[in-house]
């Protein structure tokens, strides 16, 4: 079962939302163990609700506040989109980059599974960290603080994404060789906080993702699936992100 989620970004009104999921539409075909998920902005969500093809494309938010209702001027809550989207972003580096901590990124899952939908965090290192060293470390304590809130049963209700954030709008992925490890981090930090089933953990990668490099990077042992950003807004180099997927599945 692999999972693609396109996270279109701040791009793409209504309009402009609707033409691109008819041309989804008519590029790709469901398969079984293949998982699409249209991450749109908060404004899209709603329309595209009422005319995806739901046994093709599932909805995501790229973001949600920590809190379910209350005085905070401008932001959607869990509780809102609860029931319109399958799937949310947490901690998507370009927030991180606005300021948004451990703690507060924290919350936000724990949000998202209060309100039955799946969190796709996000987990990566900045370019200075891999220079010193540090991508693993960084990568624990993303972790450590952002799963705190959770029990061991929540683990398999999320999604983890490995984007390196060096790697992101770079055109090119990071290398199998600089993935792989990343991966193992990832399964043997949950392991290591919620016992061995959390090792089992939905572990997908991000970052300059085009249907060029599906194959290589789907075989890497332990990527599940693929976080397209700039290639999701473009339907035929998504139908072949798609497709490549499906052939692998
Ligand atoms: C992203 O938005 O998380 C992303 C990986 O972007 P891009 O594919 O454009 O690098």
């Amino acid at each position: 079962m692999s999972l693609i989620v396109g996270n279109w970004k701040m791009n793409l009104n209504p309009h402009d939302a609707s033409v691109l999921v008819h041309r989804l539409n008519e590029k790709i075909e469901a398969k079984e163990g293949t998982e699409i998920v249209l991450c749109a902005p908060f404004i899209d969500l709603y329309p595209l609700s009422k005319e995806i093809n739901h046994k093709k494309f599932k909805l995501g938010a790229q973001n949600l506040h920590p809190n379910d209702h209350g005085a905070f001027t401008g932001e959607i809550s869990g509780a809102m989109l609860k029931g319109l989207v399958q799937y949310s972003l947490v901690g998507h580096s370009e927030r991180r980059a606005m300021g948004e901590t451990d703690v507060f990124i924290a919350k936000k899952v724990a949000a998202a599974l209060r309100n039955d939908i799946t969190p796709v965090l996000c987990v990566g290192e900045l370019l200075d960290d891999r220079h010193h060293n540090l991508t693993k470390k960084v990568i624990v304590d993303q972790l450590t603080t952002n799963l705190s809130q959770l029990t061991a049963e929540d683990i398999s209700k999320i999604v983890i994404a490995y984007e390196p954030v060096w790697a992101i709008g770079a055109g090119t992925p990071a290398t199998p060789e600089q993935i792989a490890p990343q991966i193992r981090t990832i399964r043997s930090t949950v392991e290591e906080l919620y016992g061995e089933e959390a090792a089992n953990v939905r572990v997908i990668y991000g970052a300059s993702v085009a249907g060029e490099f599906v194959k290589t990077i789907m075989n890497i042992e332990g990527v599940e699936g693929l976080l397209p950003g700039g290639a999701s807004l473009n339907y035929e180099e998504f139908a072949k992100i798609v497709s490549a997927v499906q052939e692998l599945d």
